[in-house]
């Protein structure tokens, strides 16, 4: 490779999980191998493609490369080989020597430089023996890695041998992220997500199986004003059968780049309203059972982020929390909506706060001069900015 130091890239792919924020990224595929979900915009006009495991190889010793030339600033700083402060704002000042791989691996190993995940959107596609080839060169290139993660479809995983899963597992892949989004049959259809409820317990339950840790994805308010009953009640149900390590929500927000945009402004879909969604999420709550999943609200998206727990312990809490929010008055709540959307609130005890409620009426009241009917629109457009 011919590439000075500011030029040294690798491929990066364009998302990864909310809780994978601090791992490095390494991809294995490109984009999605189904993409057609009406509720995503990341991969529908892409096509898929397996790299090869030789292209892969050649990008992580390029990162142990740069790993090892970020440990040496260290030393020669005085630093012990420490990725610390000083050094990541060492590598920041100097763009001209130091691009954006140098300045990504600094700020992998200045979090720990532990946690590695698996890109694009169904890692496990590949040969279960490509994948183990991956990760074990991965960890004899970083012994120090104590997490490898990646995302995966569950008609994918349904698909796959339980001993596969469980090889995989000693490989050392520690975690899979898959999409259920509900579990509601007629929804995953409406929504072309390609999987049936079925597929997802059988996934799911695999998985378990197989000791790889499970983080399961909802939608909140995918269900719409037609059918968020039927998702909520659904989605608790096949939750309740596969007891994911994690159940993980984000809120529906629709941009034009989604194909469910055509059908919103056609009046097909109708968005449930704020406090719509999260009468949903409190369904969904209470409906889970028998289960020790761990309930995050690890995404901005969601109003009431603070509604997270292990069950069944932590469950009247967040249902408490919930019921809290649900208490306000038609006014506080669109207040609160509003301000949480502005970032005035990041959470329902900032609601305490006057100067930030007084900004939050502040704003509803210009909206209200102008248009009384558009806060609902206004809130979800600026969910839009987080998409
Ligand atoms: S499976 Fe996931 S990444 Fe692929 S199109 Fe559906 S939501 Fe998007």
């Amino acid at each position: 490779m011919n590439d000075t130091k500011e030029t040294l890239q690798i491929e990066q792919g364009p998302i990864r999980p909310p809780s994978e924020a601090q791992s490095l990224l390494i991809r294995v595929t490109r984009n999605c191998t189904w993409g057609k979900c009406q509720f995503c915009h990341n991969y529908l006009k892409t096509r898929f493609s397996r790299r090869t495991v030789e292209e892969v190889k050649r990008e992580i010793e390029t990162i142990k490369k740069v790993h090892d030339e970020i440990k040496g600033i260290s030393l020669n700083c005085g630093y012990n080989g420490t990725i610390n402060r000083e050094v990541v704002k060492f590598i920041y000042k100097n763009p001209h020597l130091y691009g954006d791989l140098y300045r990504n691996t600094a700020a992998w190993l200045y979090s720990g430089g532990k946690q590695v995940f698996l890109q694009d959107a169904n890692s496990l596609t590949i040969k279960t023996a490509d994948l183990i080839d991956i990760i074990t060169f991965l960890k004899e290139t970083f012994p120090q890695l104590n997490r490898i993660t990646s995302y995966a479809r569950a008609k994918t995983i349904a698909k796959k041998p339980l001993k596969d899963l469980e090889a995989i597992r000693k490989a050392g892949l520690s975690r899979l992220h898959i999409g259920l989004e509900t579990g509601f049959d007629p929804l995953l259809e409406y929504m072309r997500k390609g999987v049936t409820s079925k597929d997802h317990i059988e996934a799911g339950s695999k998985v378990k199986q197989s000791g790889i840790s499970l983080s399961e994805y909802v939608v909140l308010g995918l269900g719409g004003k037609k059918w968020w009953k039927e998702h909520a009640l659904e989605t608790a149900k096949v939750l309740s059968m596969i007891n994911p390590d994690f159940i993980r929500v984000r809120t529906l927000t629709i941009i034009p780049d989604m194909p469910l945009y055509n059908k919103l402004v056609s009046g097909e879909f109708s968005m449930l309203s704020e406090e719509g969604i999260v009468k949903e999420e409190r369904l969904l709550i209470e409906h889970l059972e028998g289960i020790t999943s761990t309930f995050m609200s690890d995404h901005i998206l969601n109003l009431l982020e603070e509604v997270k727990g292990t069950l069944p312990e932590e469950k009247e809490k967040m249902l408490n929390t919930i019921d809290r929010y649900l208490a306000l008055s038609d006014e506080e709540k669109i207040i609160f909506n509003l301000g949480k959307r502005m970032h005035y609130f990041r959470t329902l005890n900032d609601f305490n706060t006057p100067f930030r409620i007084k900004k939050a009426e502040r704003t509803l009241q210009k909206i209200e001069e102008e248009n009384p009917e558009a806060v609902e629109e206004i809130c979800h457009n600026l969910r839009g900015r987080f998409i």
